[in-house]
């Protein structure tokens, strides 16, 4: 904890909001910011990523949580999100310091040039000692473009700040090794390979819209990049320090020795998948074995449309994913060159370009830890056809 610069801390909705009434937990916030408040003291920078506008927004939209569909959330969120703000604006400079409030959505974060916006918009507010609250910009997101949990948000968060520990607060006290009310439930205090527990970690409680698999995801993104994860239980009293102080129980997910550059985190750590690529299977091994680019005569079949500038997922034969990477071409030019292994980029294309359909240094082979997404069933266009 002493060797600890920057935090980010996620809160789960029901956190915030009473899960009966929907109104603003007040008690909790001042907690919350009240530890905050001591971290900033000792020179830690915290972003602080809060749900909790959709739930406290719903009683204008008459609505239960339940009940409520995209169209609600998207005005219940618009409802919510000065309510909450508004809050926090109060209750932090009764503690003395300021925040500021940052909406993303996912093209925000999966597109360069925008997540590098944000990322120096956070480091202004640092600099001049505001503390950002974030949250996902429901407003304008359906159902296909929400992340939808903040989880993996805040692991994005985490990622782009190098920060050093992700605090997931929730409703539970952490990790078990199956559903905590079966029998012989044991909890789990460390653990680093996510994979072994994503089987347990299903299901989500009625207000937020993460669950136990959407943090280990997160935990997942986080470690890659070098930052810590604690999950813990969301108490009223001393939330954060008291997880940070190793005073009371929560798991943590270890992050990973060193992690790789910023862009290649970058790169690896998606949110949605815009394309992939399957390679045959001599390619993939040699590929795996030692990095290097992916050309048009590596690949049997393209997923989906993408553009240039998009990053893939790449499979193997057996749709077992082994990299990610950044096209230097669009599916449409790809399934050409793939198509045509003997004619040239510039006859084909009608520009010369170099014909590495992904070049090394926007390629990250994925290490036995990375939690893979599975290839995709749909839109697949065969090289041989
Ligand atoms: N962005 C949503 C909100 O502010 C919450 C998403 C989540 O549950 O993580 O209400």
């Amino acid at each position: 904890m002493s060797m600890s610069k920057r935090i980010v801390v996620k809160i789960g909705s029901s956190l915030l909001a009473d899960s009966q009434q929907l109104t603003l937990r007040y008690a909790f916030m001042h907690g919350l910011l009240s530890d905050i408040a001591k971290l900033r003291e000792q020179g830690i920078d915290v972003v602080l990523m809060s749900s909790g506008a959709v739930a406290l927004g719903l009683n204008a939209i008459h609505k239960s949580p339940e009940e409520a569909q995209i169209l609600d959330k998207q005005a219940a969120a618009a409802f919510g999100q000065p309510l909450l703000l508004n809050a926090y604006k109060q209750v932090a400079h009764e503690f003395g310091f300021d925040i500021a409030q940052i909406l993303v959505t996912l093209g925000d974060m999966e597109e360069r040039r925008r997540f590098i916006n944000i990322k120096n918009t956070v480091e202004r507010l640092f600099d001049n000692g505001i503390m950002p609250i974030v949250n996902e910009n429901d407003t304008v997101t359906t159902e296909e473009l929400r992340v939808g949990d903040n989880d993996r948000l805040a692991a994005k968060v985490a990622q782009m700040i190098q920060a050093d520990h992700l605090i997931l607060l929730t409703s539970i006290d952490g990790l078990y090794d199956r559903p905590p009310h079966e029998d012989g439930a044991q909890f789990i205090e460390k653990l680093e390979n996510v994979g072994d527990y994503l089987e347990a970690a299903c299901g989500t409680n009625a207000l937020g819209s993460g669950g136990m698999y959407t943090k280990l995801q997160a935990a997942n993104m986080a470690q890659q990049a070098g930052c810590n994860t604690l999950i813990a239980e969301g108490i009223i009293d001393r939330p954060i320090l008291s997880v940070l102080n190793g005073e009371r129980r929560h798991t943590t997910c270890m992050a990973f020795g060193t992690p790789a550059s910023a862009w290649k985190v970058w790169l690896t750590n998606r949110l949605q998948m815009a394309g992939s690529l399957v390679l045959n299977q001599g390619a993939a091994e040699a590929l795996v074995r030692t990095p290097q680019p992916i050309t048009h005569t590596d690949i049997i079949s393209v997923s989906d449309t993408f553009q240039k500038g998009d990053i893939l997922h790449v499979y193997d034969e057996s749709g077992q994913e082994i990299a990610r990477g950044l096209t230097n071409f669009s599916s449409d030019e790809v399934l050409l060159l793939a198509r045509h292994p003997e004619a040239s980029t510039a006859e084909l294309l009608g520009y010369s370009a170099v014909p590495d359909v992904i070049a090394t240094k926007n390629l990250v082979i994925l290490n036995d830890n990375h939690l893979s997404w599975d290839a995709p069933t749909e839109d697949i266009h065969l090289v041989a056809s």
